[in-house]
């Protein structure tokens, strides 16, 4: 059994100034080439330190992948800490030297003396020219032991690692497979029921092997296939696919980067709809989510923010007495407001979000009472009330988050 580990190299992640998302993502890529990762470490800009969590690195695992202190400063200790354990002699790449040079004629910078230091390397060690930044990444070798260096820029580290590294440990592990993922997202069933409702499947799955995940705007599936063709890839994952919506598609919205807003906007775009919307608590948060997507012009009328009592009786035309008689978080209250919206903004659909954001309660209603209401032009008017759990801006948040739910239904 291979192990690896990977190393993180900042003072920053320790102070706890940035997360260490780059030993999170080459986890996940790693685990799909399946190779097995035993240890994350980090350590800060400290030679000493470096030194002692790589010899410990060299003891227990096979394949140690390092990112960070690669630059040009002072604190960027990587390639003294590994010689100091290693002996391996540094040289200049001239090729990365190159590189960096022509970066700072490109830029009009000048280049200082400890730039240079980005180009050194291990004598004897395969470089990885980085074409998204400057430090060049290293394969090297110690004892049987592969150790591979990555800039800490999240960017380059991916970079690198998907043109270079992956390929190059998939081979050495034997594995000529083609693996992908794909995943599924869906929306208006939680991630238990949704693990309840395709258990026996996950259970008789090994290839592709099928993790649900909680997801902001959701739950997702992951489906992680292996095959020795990529068309073999494909057509297993299509395969599960469509298995999996068999018991669950009902809820299914998209796959990979596609958004919720997205399909909303496809689907009144090709009913040939536009849409409204009058937002209390929500604040435009709805809108907004849906105008951020590429082409919302076509569906998009626009929203009212009709946050004070007084703007809902104003600017939406909310009656005083449906006020008066049921208050501003009510059925009445949202139903109105949703038609008003639809009619006031010449729309097929109106939807209005009505609630209590908290902390703390209003009109006698506790925090996170919503109602959401939705009128067509067809004369379908549904209003629905919700009691969402959280903070102030997670019940904003999800309210927006099911107003796109119950229109896409
Ligand atoms: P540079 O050439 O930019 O100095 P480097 O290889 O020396 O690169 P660092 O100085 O350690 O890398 O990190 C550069 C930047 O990359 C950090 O400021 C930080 O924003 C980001 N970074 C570093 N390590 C990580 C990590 N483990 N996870 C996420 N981001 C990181
Ligand atoms: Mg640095």
């Amino acid at each position: 059994q291979i192990k690896s580990e990977i190393i993180a190299v900042g003072t920053e992640l320790l102070l706890g100034q940035i997360a260490n998302t780059n030993a999170q993502w080459l986890s996940q890529q790693l685990a799909a080439y399946g190779i097995n990762v035993y240890n994350h470490a980090v350590v800060g800009d400290n030679l000493n330190r470096v030194q002692d969590t790589f010899r410990q690195a060299q003891n227990r695992s096979d394949i140690i992948i390092v990112t960070g202190g690669l630059g040009p400063t002072d604190d960027d200790l990587t390639r003294e800490a590994f010689q100091g354990l290693s002996g391996q002699e540094i040289i200049e790449h001239p090729e990365s030297m190159e590189k960096i040079k022509q970066f700072f004629d490109r830029n009009n910078y000048s280049m200082t003396p400890n730039n240079r230091k980005q180009a050194r390397v291990f004598k004897g060690a395969k470089v990885l020219l980085n074409n998204a930044g400057m430090a060049p990444g290293m394969m090297a070798t110690h004892q049987n032991k592969t150790w591979i260096f990555l800039p800490g820029v999240p960017r380059e580290m991916k970079q690198l690692s998907l043109d270079y590294v992956f390929p190059y440990l998939q081979k050495m592990i034997g594995n000529k497979e083609v693996i992908k993922s794909i995943v599924l997202k869906f929306i208006g069933i939680g991630e238990s029921r949704l693990e309840h409702d395709l258990h026996d499947l996950i259970q008789a799955q090994s290839n592709p092997t099928i993790a649900p995940l909680a997801q902001n705007d959701g739950v997702v599936i992951r489906l992680t296939a292996k095959e020795s063709s990529q068309m073999l890839v494909n057509q297993i994952l299509e395969e599960t696919k469509e298995k999996v919506l068999e018991q669950v598609g009902e809820y299914f919205y998209g796959v990979d980067d596609q958004t919720i807003e997205e399909q909303i906007i496809s689907l009144l775009i090709a009913q040939n709809k536009q849409i409204a919307a009058a937002e209390s608590l929500t604040g435009g948060m709805f809108m907004s989510r849906l105008i951020s997507v590429e082409g919302a012009s076509e569906a998009c009328a626009g929203g009212i923010v009709c946050y004070d009592t007084d703007v809902k009786k104003e600017v939406l035309g909310i009656s005083e007495k449906t006020i008066e008689s049921h208050g501003t978080v009510s059925e009445e209250c949202a139903l109105e407001m949703a038609v008003n919206a639809r009619k006031k903004l010449n729309s097929n659909i109106g939807i209005s979000f009505t609630g209590v954001a908290g902390p703390g309660k209003s009109e006698e209603h506790p925090a996170g009472t919503v109602f959401i209401a939705i009128s067509d032009d067809t004369g379908q008017d549904i209003v629905r009330q919700f009691n969402f759990n959280g903070s102030r801006n997670s019940v904003r948040r999800r309210t927006a988050l099911k107003g796109l739910e119950l229109l896409f239904k």
